[in-house]
């Protein structure tokens, strides 16, 4: 008998997991009607404005709120049917979206040679658009809703959990048992045995930036050289106070998104969207630790090597191939990477990136560390991530939260790293080179918005030229809850 043995291309893998995922995503509930209050309307109402609230206000108040078992299970229970609720509405939104495309390409057919050129046009335009609303609802539905869903959860479990943590924390340091934890020989930093061959992931790094400009999806380098010496200057502190072996190579994007990424090998890309968004030198310096963490364990070549497609890089180069060979499911997210929903943070391979839940956290662990040794309050990573998870919209915080997921293990172990720390006297929080560079960004992306459509990185050209502009369905800094609202009612015409 012969054995055959079948080797699945990258391909066909590739669309094993989207059916997986699809599976998964089919699994939650269909919930059609608004979820009712388990609670008291008064109690509630409490529950749902700490939910709004900083972590760091949490950790302080959640001794004192005494909050009952069942309380908090039935906050859960509203948080879970919230989601339901708003992922169906988004969910028959994009259906909606979808059947009206499918009646313009209709009617397209039917029309024929006979369709005059002005009918042809708007069909098209229409069905762009249509194309792009269902994009924009399949992001809503896949990215938006689960991570700001997940922030409540997270702050739930804080009202639930930090009162006792925290106690155990106390008595951690009382009885010296903090000082046996895995990388507490912070005189050592630099100098410990950590990842010894970090040099042989430079190859690796080189190739996945190859890869990101071939594809056309790096963003452009910010054209400002004062902004980029700033933030190399800041990284190579840093990096001068960290496990990092080999040279870091520092690039500021001219992209709006918040966030920054590091790539194994010493490759680290900070998004100009970062650096509107920090308020002070402390909190991109806890980003830029954080991130130069990954490298320094090689999380991003373990995570390859566990991964069952190891090659896959980037996640658009299969999107881009699908749209090409014609595939109708990459389409929705053609468009949306298109039309600038989706940012790199949506597009990268978390493996690659090193992103799982106990990398994050070690990730934090010895950020938080590099950005103490060299003279920061180590707080601001925490308050970075703060910010994002409570001030910013969800839309702009949904790239941070894919590649730096939330939960509540990664908080509580963040602030116990810190309460670990010897305090230093003067702890740097503000600059004024931050302040300069905050100046001379404001100008810039007023110079970067208006060069923007030149330069947004396209994977494909083409499409209809000369309608109107595309309409967006939900502002970068709506919240989730005002987008699910928007959804429950009639939803708008798009395409109109
Ligand atoms: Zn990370």
């Amino acid at each position: 008998m012969k054995m055959r043995t079948k080797k699945c291309t990258r391909f066909q893998l590739f669309l094993l997991i989207v059916s997986i995922l699809t599976l998964a995503v089919g699994c939650s509930q269909k919930r059609t009607k608004p979820p009712q209050l388990g609670l008291a309307p008064a109690v509630h109402d409490e529950m749902q404005q700490r939910l709004a609230q900083p972590y760091d206000e949490l950790f302080d108040a959640a001794p004192d709120l005494k909050l009952s078992p069942s309380d908090l299970e039935a906050m859960r229970k509203h948080v879970r049917e919230s989601q339901d609720y708003c992922t169906t509405n988004a969910k028959a939104a994009a259906k909606k979206f979808e059947t009206q495309t499918d009646d313009r390409l209709a009617e397209l057919k039917r029309l024929g040679n006979k369709i005059e050129e002005g009918k042809r046009h708007d069909l098209h335009c229409q069905i762009q658009d249509l194309r792009s609303a269902k994009a924009q609802a399949d992001v809503l539905t896949q990215q938006l809703i689960p991570v700001a869903f997940d922030n409540s959860r997270a702050k739930i479990e804080l009202l639930e959990k930090w009162p006792s943590d925290f106690r155990s924390i106390q008595a951690e340091i009382k009885s010296e048992t903090y000082l046996t934890r895995r990388w507490s020989n912070v005189n050592e930093i630099g100098f410990r045995d950590m990842e010894k061959d970090q040099k042989d992931d430079i190859k690796r790094g080189q190739d996945a930036v190859r890869e990101l400009q071939q594809q056309s999806a790096m963003p452009p380098e910010l054209d400002n050289k004062a902004i980029q010496d700033y933030v190399n200057t800041v990284a190579l502190r840093i990096a001068g106070n960290s496990d990092l072996l080999i040279p870091l190579k520092v690039v500021v994007l001219d992209s709006k998104e918040v966030n920054a990424f590091a790539l194994p090998g010493g490759f680290l890309f900070v998004q100009r969207g970062l650096l509107e968004a920090a308020d002070d030198e402390s909190e991109l310096a806890g980003v830029l630790a954080h991130e130069m963490s990954h490298i320094a364990a090689r999380h991003g070549y373990k995570l390859m090597k566990k991964a069952m497609i190891s090659s896959i890089f980037y996640q658009a180069a299969q999107v881009a191939a699908i749209v090409l060979t014609g595939g109708v499911g990459g389409v929705g997210t053609y468009y949306a990477l298109q039309y600038g929903f989706y940012g790199l943070g949506f597009a990268l391979n978390l493996n690659l990136l090193g992103v799982n839940r106990d990398y994050e956290i070690e990730a934090d662990q010895l950020g938080i560390q590099y950005a103490w040794k060299t003279g920061y309050d180590p707080g601001g990573f925490i308050r970075f991530f703060d910010k994002m998870a409570s001030k910013e919209g969800n839309v702009v915080g949904a790239s941070w939260f894919r590649t730096h997921p939330v939960f509540y293990d990664r908080m509580v172990r963040a602030k116990r790293e810190i309460s670990f720390l010897p305090k230093k006297e003067q702890a740097i929080l503000q600059t004024t080179a931050f302040e300069e560079m905050k100046k001379l960004l404001k100008q810039q992306v007023v110079k970067s918005n208006s060069e923007q459509d030149k330069k947004r990185p396209t994977l494909l050209t083409g499409g209809e030229q000369g309608c109107a502009a595309t309409k967006k369905l939900y502002k970068d800094t709506d919240s989730i809850e005002a987008i699910c609202a928007q959804f429950a009612e009639p939803l708008p015409s798009a395409g109109r």
